[in-house]
């Protein structure tokens, strides 16, 4: 943790937008970091409620600042997203999941797909299209071993456009899983035309669960309507035992949270992997 006194103090602090300086210094920094390439992944896997295996992991991006140590990504992905950076960042780590998968294959790990996490403007530009294309085929990976986190905001401003984009992007990866679902104002219906094969129920509506009437119902409602229109259901923020009993209960399909594990280094991940943890 930084001294208080020190500048670099309110780099780490919630006040950070308050103050023009900070924000172009962490958008320096933040530059000096995609070509100086400090940024690395963590995975988190997903359980199936049935089976108990890991079927998937997410990829998380870390921000390794020299000096300052891991940078998680609430501290930087919404100026990145601002100031356009994202597309280089997400740009590495499409190429870095793909690497990594590959890796791991060549050395015979049983891989499972890894999701990635898109923003909006991503999703917007087709330079992403041909950047995924391109880390599958230069890795040798089919495309269903990299799946694409979307959230709601992605459908925003143009749902027509946003359709078509989907679409492109279920031709060349494995599934689309609609993030953080419960925290938007879209309904399921609604979002069953974007062909979202995954629905993730948001954290705000498991960490309570086994204690409020309403986050239960809101949760019930969620898997059967999900289910209904041939998506499966990933709980997320899984942390105990009671949860993942209540949600087994719903018929949840996977959970993922650091019941099971918290986001990982790929070694530790490839641990996992190799010994087949199951829950
Ligand atoms: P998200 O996509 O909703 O990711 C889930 C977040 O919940 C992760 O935070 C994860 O570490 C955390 N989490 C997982 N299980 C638990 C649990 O049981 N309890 C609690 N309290 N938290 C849990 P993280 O890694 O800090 O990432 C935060 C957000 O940053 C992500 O939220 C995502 O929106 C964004 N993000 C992360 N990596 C990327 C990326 O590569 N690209 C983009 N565009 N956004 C990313
Ligand atoms: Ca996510
Ligand atoms: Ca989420
Ligand atoms: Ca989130």
């Amino acid at each position: 943790k930084a001294k208080s006194g020190n500048e670099r103090y309110l780099y780490y602090s919630a006040e950070m937008n308050a103050s023009i300086a900070v924000r172009l210094q962490l958008e320096h920094d933040l530059r000096t970091a995609v070509s100086a390439r400090q940024f690395l992944l963590y995975y988190q896997p997903r359980v199936d409620l049935i089976s108990g295996r890991i079927v998937s992991a997410e990829a998380l991006i870390r921000w390794q600042h020299p000096g300052r140590g891991m940078v998680p990504p609430v501290q930087f992905i919404p100026l990145a997203e601002e100031s356009g950076l994202i597309l280089p960042i997400g740009a590495w780590v499409i190429d870095a999941v793909c690497a990594q998968q590959a890796d791991w294959r060549r050395r015979q790990i049983k891989i499972v797909p890894v999701a990635i996490n898109l923003s909006a403007m991503q999703v917007k530009k087709h330079q992403v299209l041909t950047t995924i294309v391109d880390a599958l085929r230069n890795n040798g990976l089919e495309r269903e071993y990299v799946e694409f986190e979307l959230t709601e905001s992605v459908l925003m401003d143009n749902p027509e456009e946003a359709a078509i984009n989907l679409r492109a992007f279920k031709k060349i990866g494995g599934a689309l899983a609609l993030d953080d679902f419960g925290t938007g104002y879209s309904s399921l219906a609604y979002l069953k035309r974007f062909e979202f094969d995954i629905v993730k129920i948001d954290r705000a509506f498991v960490t309570e669960i086994t204690r409020s009437r309403e986050d239960a119902a809101i949760a019930t409602a969620v898997i059967a309507m999900a289910h209904s229109l041939n998506m499966r259901v990933v709980a997320e923020g899984v942390e105990t035992e009671a949860q993942l009993r209540y949600l087994r209960k719903l018929r949840c399909d996977e959970i993922q949270g650091y019941f099971f594990s918290p986001p990982v280094p790929a070694l530790a991940f490839e641990e996992m992997l190799r010994t087949d943890r199951r829950l």
